[in-house]
């Protein structure tokens, strides 16, 4: 279902989809998110449709290679269980993409902690927050924002690796070697 190019399905949303912003985006000096969706409601259909008999599991629980191994070694793992197989915590993996980033890491899978710190590096990108079951494959988008700074894209100054000191090197002078 949740494939690595977005713009691709996924559309058509109603509007009891779009809800408020995820909670604790804005920690850290974080700028909020933007453009919340919540695909709570189109899950919840996904999930009806299984159980009613509309869809098999082979439909819904095509989770694409890339994306278990990103679950596998990138992924975070969930309190939730797998709402298909019930055998499985469900784990979460975050894409981002965004014209801010060079093309070998525009849709990139990211740790959580780390969009803080990108979005207040970069402009503007896309978050999507998808849940995979390792187990049985079923993966769905959970929820997309944007996030960034806000300014102008086109106006991005100076590079994002900045030099900095070691903590390591503020030990003691003359102490044991
Ligand atoms: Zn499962």
């Amino acid at each position: 279902m949740w494939s690595r190019q977005p713009a691709s399905g996924r559309r058509g949303l109603r509007p009891g989809d779009v809800r408020r912003p995820p909670q604790a985006r804005d920690t850290d000096g974080c700028p909020p998110a933007r453009s919340v969706v919540d695909y709570a409601l189109a899950r919840r259909a996904t999930l009806a449709d299984l159980f009613a008999g509309r869809v098999t599991t082979t439909d819904v629980c095509d989770a694409h290679p890339y994306l278990l191994r990103a679950a596998k070694f990138h992924g975070e793992s969930t309190e939730r269980d797998c709402p298909v197989c019930r055998r499985e915590r469900l784990t979460q993996v975050i894409y981002t993409y965004g014209d801010c980033f060079r093309a070998e890491t525009n849709g990139r899978v990211r740790a959580s902690i780390e969009l803080a710190r990108l979005a207040r590096e970069y402009p503007e990108f896309t978050v999507y927050v998808v849940e995979v079951c390792r187990g049985c494959g079923w993966n769905h988008l959970t929820s997309s924002y944007v996030l960034g700074t806000g300014s102008n894209p086109g106006r991005l100054t100076g590079s994002v690796g900045k030099k900095t000191v070691p903590a390591d090197r503020r030990r003691a002078p003359g102490g044991p070697s």
